[in-house]
């Protein structure tokens, strides 16, 4: 067998990457009943094995500084993430199959898949109902979900663990991706201590006056129902959202389907996901955008968020290597998508694109605001749980009691223990979210100073976007991204005062 270089290790990495990506696609979108992941595994096994992790790690003591050093770490983070799923091919394998096929029965006698269950507790406007759902879930979760998920968080931190690249599973993180996560959670404590005062003064109106309950009544179920925000349906109708989103995008100067390579996946299909996501199957070249429909603005938002992603890869530079192109920090294509995403908070992008009315739009945006507090808020906390998850000082068996409390803590809403190892986005994926919050907001800003408030159909601004940003994949980190914006650093504050503006329109 010919030794692994760097130049196979691209090829053959990014022909796993293409297959592994395609498989998850096909499972997550219900076009398959389950992901086929093992035998992917096994034919790159090559790619996958100790040559090409110690070539990596060699890379990356080695490397000079500049684009080297960037290659050598990004295909290092790659190789740690990558190696570790193998051993986990057939649990993960299991747990798609369970996903796609569990069903709970409702307390009024309908079947309801698994999958879809958020979006039905979300349109239940029957609270007992929605509160009987949701207690049909947990059970599942309980006894099915819960174990699954958490016999792979052990797994995967003993791996990673076990590769000794640094002290411990966070460590090893900050190692590899630079980014501090004891410094992210110091912000984010400092965060949810800042806008505790706004958060109480905000929440218990809107759940007086869209569910008409009290905040000390108040569960994670209700959270789903308060923020799908059905009062705004009207606004925001299912059939012309694709068709409005286009427009935006080629008013901006973008061609919405990049000449054929971005693909819409947005019908209603037995066994889809109901969390909207972004499939790169060949970057640039072939990128899946898939949503479920749930109705209302929360479709829309979600479409947006998966339309900035999809735009990004599919405008990646075709000449970059294969790490600047499909690896990095996933907190820059997070950032571009919230940079769309976040149009659901712009007063003109509103007007224009949507059936809001006039007189419906200063409602629209307090509530903008109000949700964009709940979230940022449950994520600081997800980030602080995580890592204490992951340093291991807390048992196990102790850490749905510090979930319970520390999410409960920071949104007011009641959370369920079973969700504790069910509600963790894996490998810090939460640093990567909040990280992009912070970098779109100074983005929106560097924006809205080169074209304008209504950069968002500039016909010079979608230009600037694709050579200065999407061009240029995820070869920059989002720290790097950011000192080029006027700010020039990441941070909370820039968020904290436009909720406050939303609060007050
Ligand atoms: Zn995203």
């Amino acid at each position: 067998m010919k030794a692994l270089g760097l130049q196979r290790l691209r090829v053959e990495g990014q022909a796993f990457m293409e297959a592994i990506s395609r498989e998850g696609y096909l499972a997550y979108s219900g076009h398959k009943a389950t992901a086929e992941l093992q035998p992917i595994y096994q034919q790159y096994e090559k790619v996958l094995g100790p040559e090409a992790l110690e070539l990596t790690l060699e890379l990356f003591r080695s490397a000079p500084a500049g684009d080297e050093r960037r290659s050598a770490q990004w295909l290092l983070e790659w190789q740690i993430e990558s190696q570790a799923s193998k051993p986990l091919a057939a649990l993960d394998e299991r747990e798609i199959a369970w996903e796609n096929s569990a069903v709970l029965r409702s307390p009024d006698g309908r079947v309801i898949q698994y999958q879809a269950a958020p979006i039905e507790i979300a349109n239940t406007t029957d609270r007992k109902l929605r509160l009987g759902i949701d207690a049909a879930r947990s059970k599942l979760v309980k006894s099915e979900h819960a174990p699954m998920r958490l016999e792979r968080l052990q797994r995967e931190k003993d791996y990673i663990e076990s590769l000794g690249v640094a002290d411990g599973y966070n460590a090893s993180f900050e190692a590899v991706t630079g980014i501090s996560l004891t410094s992210l959670a110091a912000d984010c404590q400092r965060f949810l201590r800042d806008t505790q005062s706004m958060w109480d003064d905000t929440l218990p109106g809107f759940l007086r006056s869209s569910l008409g309950i009290k905040p000390a009544d108040a569960k994670r179920s209700d959270a789903l129902a308060l923020f799908r925000a059905s009062e705004f349906d009207a606004g925001f109708p299912g059939p012309q959202m694709e068709s409005m989103v286009r427009k935006q995008v080629n008013e901006m100067g973008i061609d919405p389907v990049a000449e054929g390579r971005i693909i819409y996946d947005l019908g209603d299909r037995d066994g889809k996901r109901s969390r909207a996501f972004c499939s790169p199957v060949r970057v640039p070249e072939e990128v899946y955008l898939v949503l479920r429909p749930h109705g209302g603005q929360s479709d829309y938002n979600t479409m947006m968020h998966e339309l900035g992603h999809a735009l990004h890869f599919a405008y990646a530079s075709p000449d970059y290597p294969f790490e600047f192109r499909w690896l990095g920090d996933n907190s820059v294509t997070e950032s571009y998508a919230m940079l769309f995403d976040h149009r659901m908070q712009d007063r003109g992008w509103l007007l224009r694109y949507t059936d809001l009315r006039k007189g419906r739009v200063d409602a629209f945006l307090r509530r903008a605001g109000f949700e964009e507090l709940h979230f940022l808020r449950r994520y600081c906390a997800k980030l602080i749980y995580e890592v204490s998850l992951y340093v291991g000082d807390v048992p196990w068996g102790q850490l749905p009691d510090l979930y319970v409390s520390l999410l409960s803590g920071a949104t007011g809403f009641e959370y369920d223990a079973v969700d504790a190892f069910v509600d963790v986005d894996p490998r810090f994926y939460s640093a990567r979210y909040l990280r992009a919050w912070q970098l779109q907001s100074l983005l929106n800003d560097d924006l809205t100073a080169r074209f304008d408030a209504d950069w968002h159909r500039n016909p010079g601004a979608g230009p600037w976007i694709v050579s200065e940003l999407f061009a240029h994949g995820q070869r920059d980190t989002a720290d790097e991204i950011a000192s080029r914006t006027k700010v020039g650093k990441l941070s909370f504050a820039p968020l904290a005062r436009r909720i406050e503006e939303l609060l007050e329109s």
